[in-house]
């Protein structure tokens, strides 16, 4: 039986090595490795952070996709395939890139090409002493519009070493609906209650082709969070806090729309730019410095941690609204894959 073994690892070794030399087939897609691929997440994630210890949570979305892999069984075997296709797809761009040209075969998927466009629903749940006016909204859809198109003004101040990395993702929103209901509840919590009406907030409305936004008084100091690609449909979309909404002067450091760039962010599947764990915790992009906590108010360049400058000004953060202005290209790839053939967001630009 060894001996067959032998044979037949021989026989693995010279077919994986033909493939490599062969011109790139529909069935050859790049291998990925998922070894490091993690959900749960550490709520304490002060505890990791050298540097601030007091300065807490401003997103709330590791920590609603910890309750929410808890409730949905099914919800981390769809969050690793998402994954896993995410990885393919990017990985895809070096086959395509070295493959022979001429071939007759239809090139892998990669990641998706050109400018995509998403309808916005705006779902208000008001507290009287936080009103949400028509302004704050279309300051906000402005605000996610400059981001997305690197048309931050801010943009200018990105530093040498990152200049090549600032991406323009091309995502257009448009304001597609606005649907508001009074409350005098002063603190929603991270439970998606707002998100339904029967417990007096407002339902999506059709989140396979609509970015769904929610915007109430969240309460103990959260800014906002997000529902990463693979959740339950339902519930899908981000909430924001009412004075972190838009151009907002209740809002203060935080009053100026990049809450909602940041949890936007995550429902395209990025995760915080520290990768939500130590200096050996990835976030699943090639071109973000590792970090091993998240960075807060307004840093002083250059900030070293993990023996690497950290990429502060990235969206996917913790600073200051003013002092985050770029995606990467990594990350711009990585939020494009969930648009292709198969990707879980495919239903929005088809
Ligand atoms: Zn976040």
């Amino acid at each position: 039986m060894k001996k067959l073994f032998l044979s037949l690892a021989i026989l693995a070794l010279a077919v994986a090595a033909c493939q490599t030399n062969d011109e790139v087939t529909p069935n050859q897609e790049a291998a990925v490795d998922m070894s490091d691929f993690f959900v749960y997440t550490s709520d304490d994630l002060s505890a990791k952070s050298t540097k601030e210890s007091n300065n807490g949570d401003k997103c709330h979305s590791m920590q609603v996709l910890n309750r929410q892999l808890q409730e949905n069984p099914g919800l981390e075997q769809r969050m690793y395939e998402i994954e896993k296709h995410t990885r393919t797809l990017i990985a895809n761009k070096g086959v395509v890139a070295t493959g022979k040209p001429g071939g007759t075969t239809p090139p892998p998927t990669t990641p998706y090409v050109g400018a995509i466009s998403i309808p916005v629903i705006v779902n208000i749940i008001e507290h009287p002493s936080h009103p949400v006016t028509q302004a704050h909204i279309d300051s906000q859809i402005a605000i996610l519009n400059q981001d997305f198109n690197n048309q931050n003004p801010k943009t200018t101040g990105v530093p040498g070493l990152f200049a090549g990395l600032v991406a323009n993702v091309q995502i257009t929103y448009t304001l597609a609906g606005v649907n508001k209901r009074l409350s005098t509840k002063t603190a929603w919590g991270t439970r998606d209650a707002m998100k339904s009406a029967s417990k007096g907030g407002i339902n999506a409305t059709d989140p396979a082709n609509n970015l769904n936004i929610w915007v109430c008084e969240i309460g103990g100091g959260i800014l906002g969070y997000a529902q990463f690609p693979g959740g339950t449909l339902a519930t899908d979309g981000v909430v924001i806090g009412s004075d972190y909404f838009g151009e907002n002067t209740a809002g203060g450091v935080y009053g100026h729309g990049r809450t909602a760039t940041h949890e936007v962010g995550h429902w395209l599947n990025l995760r915080h730019i520290w990768g939500d764990g130590g200096c050996s915790v990835d976030d699943y992009v090639l071109d973000t410095p590792t970090s091993d906590g998240p960075n807060y108010g307004c840093p002083t360049y250059p900030t070293v941690r993990c023996s690497s400058t950290d990429m502060t000004m990235n969206y996917m953060d913790y600073t200051y609204d003013d002092c985050m202005y770029m995606f990467s290209n990594g990350q711009n790839d990585r939020m494009r894959t969930i648009f292709a053939a198969g990707g879980s967001r495919e239903s929005l630009v088809n």
